[in-house]
C-alpha cells in the first residue's frame, strides 16, 4: 500500500484572491502583488499525486501509511458509522510531517542555506525533525508558553530555538524579518505545505476508502483543511474518485475565527485566542479563503464546541477505542456528539491530527494529583476507599464546583474541613474553588479516628539578630499542658523546636523536610504544608493548611505527631 507521486515542473503559483502569477525563486509564502496566499496550480491533471518538485524523495523517516480505522464502540453509542485516521503515527507524532517533508525538500532545491519559521510547538517539532534530517539548519520561534514536549521534540533535533517574550503573532513578525535577512527559507503553512498535506487524501484512496458522507477536521489556520480539499479536488479531476466528500471545520467556541468568518463571508481577525486545544488557537487564520472554498464546494458545515466538550470527547475516545490524542483533535468527536441526530446513519471520519503525549499538561491539570501514600497496605486500602479516586474520575472534564458539591466526606472528615474552612474565613480569607478542592483533599488524606496526642494552644515567635528566631510553646501534651522556649534559625525551625522539646521525651520525631505550597500567591488565601516526619526509620508526610504559613506547619506537625505516637503505644502493647 503505497500513493504514487509525480514530481513535476508543470505548474503555477497562484494567488487564491487576485490570480495573478507569482515567482517561487520571490515568495512562497503571500501573494507580491495582494499579499492574499498563493496555491499550486498543475497544468495537467495525473493518476498519480503531483507535488511542484524537480526531484522527489519519499519520506525517509515515514515507514508506513497512517492507520484508518473504523471506531466499533462510538459506532454504536451514536449511531453513526464513525472512523478515524492515526494521524499522530506520524514519525512526529502529528500530521504535520506530510507538509515538512516537502518544504524541506523544496528548501534544498530552492539552493537555501537554513530554513526558519514560527511554531506554537507542532510545526516546529516536525521540520527540525527533516531539517536535521536533510542536514538543513534550522531555526525555530516560539512563544515563552510553548508546551514542554513539543520543545524538547525541536531541541533534540538540534534546531536553535529562539523563544520570544510575547506570542505567536510575535514570533511570525520576527521569523519573517529573520528571513529576508539572509538565504533562508521561511516554513510554515503556506503554499508548499499543503502540496504534502493533500496526501492525506491520496492515502485513503490508497487504503480502498474515500466513499465518506464527511470528514471532519480540527482547524486552526485551515491549512490541512484546505489541503485535505485540494487532494481530493485533484483524484476528482483525474476521475480516480467521483465525490468529495463534505468538509466539516470544528473550531473550539473560545477560539472560532474561521467559523465565525464562514458565517458571515469574509475573514475574521480575533486579537486573542485561548483555548486548550493549543493546536488550534489562531487569532489570524491566513488560509480562511482556501477553507470558504472547500465549504463551498463541498456543501461543508462549520461547528463550534465547549472547552468542556472537548474535555469530555478527549477522554471518550481514549476510555473507548484507546486512542489518547491531544485536545484538538478531541474537537471532531464532540461536534459529532453535539449534532448526532443531523449524521445518524451516515459514514464519517474524524481525523486525529496529533498524539496526547505532546500535552499531557492538560491531563495534569485537569484531574486532580493523586496524594502521596504511606508505603503501607493499610495506606493504600484507606485511600482505595476513600472516595477521593471517584472524586478524581468525576472531576475530569466538569466544572470544578460541580464537583465539589457532591463529595461526600464523613461526618468527622466534614468537621475537620469546616474547622479549616472557619479558621481561615476569620483571618478575613476567601478560599477559592481550587483552594477549596485542596483542602477536601487534605482532609480525605487523614488517617480518621486517630486520637490528638499533641494540640498546640498557643505560641509566640520574636525575631532576633542575624535571622535567629526565640519561640515559645504552650502545648496539651498526652492530656498535660506544658511550656518552653527555644531559639532556632527561622520561625518553624524554632517553633518545631520549641515543640519538640517536650513531644521528643514521648515520641522522637526527626522532621526531614518542609515543603511549602502557596495555592494563591495573588490572594495569599491558603498555604498548604507537607512535612516529612521520621520516627525509627519510618517516615510519614502529613500535611497541614492555613492562611499562615507557621500555623499550617503546626497543623502538620500535630498530626504527624498523632499518627507516631499512637503506632509507638500501639507496639507497646
Ligand atoms: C496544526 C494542528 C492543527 C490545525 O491545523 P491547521 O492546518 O492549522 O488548521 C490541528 N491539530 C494539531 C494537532 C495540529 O498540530
Ligand atoms: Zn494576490
Amino acid at each position: 500500500m503505497k500513493v504514487d507521486v509525480h514530481p513535476t515542473t508543470q505548474y503555477t503559483l497562484e494567488c487564491v484572491l487576485c490570480q495573478k502569477e507569482n515567482d517561487e525563486t520571490k515568495t512562497s509564502t503571500y501573494c507580491t502583488f495582494c499579499a492574499d496566499v498563493l496555491s499550486v496550480r498543475y497544468h495537467k491533471t495525473s493518476p498519480a499525486m503531483q507535488v511542484p518538485l524537480k526531484a522527489y524523495q519519499p519520506d525517509p523517516l515515514k515507514h508506513h501509511l497512517s492507520t484508518l480505522t473504523q471506531l466499533p464502540r462510538l459506532s454504536k453509542t451514536y449511531d453513526i458509522d464513525l472512523w478515524a485516521k492515526l494521524e499522530f503515527e506520524h514519525p512526529s507524532g502529528c500530521f504535520k510531517d506530510r507538509g515538512s517533508a516537502i518544504e524541506v525538500q523544496k528548501a534544498l532545491e530552492l539552493g537555501r542555506d537554513a530554513i526558519c519559521l514560527a511554531s506554537t510547538g507542532n510545526m516546529a517539532a516536525s521540520v527540525a525533525m527533516y531539517a536535521s534530517y536533510y542536514n538543513l539548519p534550522c531555526f525555530v520561534f516560539v512563544p515563552e508558553q510553548t508546551s514542554e514536549a513539543k520543545l524538547a521534540q525541536a531541541t533534540i533535533y538540534n534546531a536553535t530555538i529562539l523563544r520570544v517574550q510575547g506570542d505567536f503573532a510575535k514570533c511570525e513578525e520576527l521569523c519573517k524579518e529573520f528571513a529576508l535577512s539572509g538565504n533562508v527559507y521561511l516554513a510554515g503553512d503556506y503554499v508548499f505545505r499543503e502540496e504534502g498535506q493533500k496526501d492525506f487524501s491520496y492515502e485513503l484512496l490508497a487504503q480502498g476508502v474515500t466513499d465518506f458522507d464527511a470528514i471532519a477536521i480540527p482547524v486552526g489556520c485551515g491549512t490541512n483543511f484546505a489541503a485535505i480539499y485540494k487532494g481530493y479536488a485533484e483524484m476528482k479531476a483525474a476521475g480516480l474518485v467521483d465525490r468529495i466528500p463534505q468538509l466539516l471545520a470544528i473550531q473550539p467556541e473560545a477560539s472560532s475565527p474561521v467559523v465565525e468568518g464562514i458565517f458571515k463571508r469574509e475573514k475574521v481577525v480575533k486579537e486573542l485566542v485561548q483555548t486548550i486545544a493549543t493546536s488550534v488557537a489562531v487569532a489570524n487564520p491566513f488560509d480562511f479563503h482556501k477553507v470558504l472554498h472547500a465549504i463551498d464546494e463541498t456543501d461543508g458545515k462549520a461547528y463550534t464546541v465547549t472547552e468542556n466538550d472537548i474535555l469530555d470527547s478527549l477522554r471518550e475516545m481514549a476510555v473507548t477505542e484507546g486512542h489518547f490524542t491531544e485536545p484538538a483533535c478531541a474537537l471532531p468527536l464532540a461536534a459529532m456528539k453535539d449534532h448526532s441526530h443531523e449524521w445518524q446513519g451516515k459514514k464519517v471520519l474524524l481525523v486525529l491530527t496529533g498524539s496526547g503525549l505532546k500535552d499531557t499538561r492538560v491531563v495534569a491539570k485537569h484531574s486532580l494529583t493523586p496524594p502521596v501514600l504511606e508505603p503501607t497496605i493499610e495506606a493504600i486500602q484507606e485511600y482505595v476507599g476513600s472516595g477521593f479516586v471517584e472524586m478524581q474520575k468525576r472531576a475530569w472534564g466538569k466544572a470544578r464546583s460541580v464537583v465539589l458539591a457532591d463529595v461526600a466526606l464523613s461526618d468527622t472528615r466534614d468537621k475537620v474541613f469546616n474547622s479549616y474552612v472557619e479558621a481561615i474565613q476569620q483571618r478575613g480569607k476567601t478560599l477559592q474553588k481550587h483552594e477549596i478542592e485542596a483542602l477536601q483533599s487534605i482532609v480525605l488524606q487523614e488517617k480518621e479516628g486517630v486520637p490528638s496526642h499533641l494540640e498546640v494552644l498557643d505560641y509566640a515567635v520574636t525575631m532576633r539578630k542575624e535571622g535567629l528566631v526565640e519561640a515559645s510553646v504552650k502545648l496539651r501534651l498526652h492530656g498535660v499542658e506544658v511550656e518552653s522556649e527555644t531559639k532556632g534559625v527561622g520561625p518553624v525551625d524554632a517553633v518545631l523546636a520549641a515543640i519538640r522539646t517536650h513531644s521528643d521525651t514521648h515520641c522522637k520525631i526527626l522532621v526531614k523536610n518542609h515543603e511549602v505550597d502557596i495555592l494563591s500567591p495573588q490572594t495569599d488565601s491558603l498555604v498548604v504544608v507537607t512535612l516529612t516526619l521520621e520516627h525509627e526509620g519510618r517516615q510519614i508526610r502529613p500535611k497541614g493548611a492555613s492562611s499562615d504559613t507557621l500555623e499550617a506547619v503546626i497543623h502538620a506537625f500535630e498530626k504527624g505527631y498523632s499518627v507516631l505516637a499512637e503506632q509507638l503505644a500501639d507496639q507497646k502493647l
